[in-house]
């Protein structure tokens, strides 16, 4: 008779008993609905009064100078490489293990995406293999503070300025976390980061660049924001080119996103705060478990502001061999809100080395590199990316702390890690699938 649920016995939580909102993001209130309703009433959608207030205040709260909204993460990561004079023939850094839009628009700078490996320990890019990536080439690295981590910055930023390498924080996974009690993206020369409805900092599709530096903001603003070349650029200085975007795009924030996130910036630290404190409760219960790991930052300071999409070490030596994916399986069958692997290795996508993605008849990665010059090889073989997908999984993202349902969860942990033996039955070949929840939705 079997004890799990998988195999016929008795769950420890239904899906139908656990509130629809412990999971639903974002938290919706009457203000967010409406503001938006204002925007749309007052026929300003396409406007910019809103999201300047937005950008501002967004800033004000990193103490940063200049804030950027943009229509997505992925354009404010593009105006942040194109800040920092990213273009033909330079290298960009990035951990091999991020959602490809951290780096992928690099190559339609011109540039080449050079992966390093990441750390088993928290999921973070590896300073000494960034170094060892560093070419005479380099112009940048994408720092990712993934999966709500911060990233190791004080190493990271010392490698960068001794070798005069600019340096971008992707801030997607971890709005208003900190590193040794700095904001996330104000720590290198620019930040930038999605704020949609999937991430902590949720405001429909959108995304912003913070920097302090001036000429960041004017060339970001040159790329993608024809209506504000104006304010940033001298007469002189746009005479011959007009107020054409160099990158001949269009970045502009939808003010509906801009009005929900000025909502959200009044109560953002509280929701995260619970959030913090349900997640550090369902660890408390379930941290003496051997072969779980909790990835969490040790230093004074540090934190996982908001455990978006969080991960957590699992070791399957310390299960007899069961698999992260079958364990997530019986997990999920106990109790619903388990996720198994991670994202990806970027470093596996020949994207990064062979597509012609323009027909060019050569790869487009390698288009302005010198010939001999071959990305892959400058990868390497990044040990950790490679199997990372396999030794971790996800916890369910609690957005309440509601002790009776944790319970639960934790029991569900519990339950599985003794009885994980009854899985060593299972044949299934199923390969670990990096997928991450992305939106919580009302049935
Ligand atoms: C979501 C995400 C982005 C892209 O943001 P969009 O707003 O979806 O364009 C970039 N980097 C990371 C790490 C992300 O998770």
């Amino acid at each position: 008779m079997s004890k799990l649920a998988l195999y016929g016995g008795t769950p420890v939580l239904n899906a139908k008993d656990v509130p629809e909102e412990m999971f639903h993001w974002p938290i919706v209130n009457d203000a967010m609905r409406q503001a938006q309703l204002e925007v749309l009433e007052t026929g300003n959608m396409s406007g910019t009064d809103i999201s300047r207030k937005f950008e501002k205040q967004f800033a004000e709260w990193h103490g940063m100078k200049y804030g950027l909204a943009h229509n997505t993460g992925t354009n404010a990561l593009i105006s942040a490489m194109y800040g920092v004079g990213l273009g033909p023939g330079d290298e960009l850094i990035c951990p091999s293990v991020t959602y490809w839009a951290s780096c992928t628009s690099a190559l339609g700078l011109g540039a080449t995406v050079v992966f390093c490996d990441i750390l088993e320990k928290d999921l973070q890019l590896d300073p000494a293999s960034f170094e060892a990536h560093i070419t005479p080439r380099t112009k940048a690295v994408m720092v990712v503070h993934y999966m709500a981590h911060p990233a190791d910055m004080d190493a990271i930023m010392a490698i960068a300025r001794k070798h005069g390498i600019k340096v971008i924080e992707d801030v997607s996974h971890a709005q208003g976390g900190h590193y040794k009690g700095k904001m996330l993206g104000t720590i290198g020369d620019v930040g930038a980061m999605s704020l949609m409805s999937g991430k902590s900092f949720a405001i429909g599709e959108g995304g912003i660049l913070l920097t302090n530096d001036l000429e960041i903001y004017r060339r970001a603003i040159r790329f993608g924001h024809y209506d504000r070349i104006r304010e940033v650029y001298s007469k002189e200085e746009v005479a011959a080119t007009n107020t054409v975007p160099f990158g001949g795009q269009k970045f502009r924030m939808h003010q509906v996103s801009a009005a929900i996130g000025l909502e959200q910036l009044k109560k953002y630290e509280s929701e995260i705060a619970e959030i913090d404190r349900a997640m550090k409760y369902f660890w408390k219960g379930i941290g003496d478990i051997k072969g779980l790991r909790m990835i969490y930052p040790e230093d004074p300071g540090s934190d996982k502001s908001g455990w978006y999409a969080s991960r957590f070490g699992y070791d399957p030596e310390a299960f007899s061999g069961v698999p992260n994916y079958l364990f997530c399986k019986a997990l999920c069958a106990e109790a619903p809100g388990f996720f198994s692997g991670c994202n990806f290795p970027l470093h596996k996508s020949e994207v990064f080395y062979t597509t012609d993605i323009f027909g060019h008849g050569r790869p487009t990665a390698r288009l302005y590199l010198p010939p001999e010059v071959d990305p892959r090889q400058l990868t390497g073989e990044l040990p950790v990316s490679s199997v990372i997908n396999q030794r971790v999984l996800g916890e369910p993202w609690f957005k309440h702390f509601d002790t009776q349902i944790i319970d639960r969860y934790i029991e569900a942990v519990h339950k599985v890690a003794e009885n994980h033996r009854e899985l060593l039955a299972e044949k299934t070949e199923e390969a670990a699938q990096g997928n991450i929840a992305l939106t919580h939705r009302k049935k």
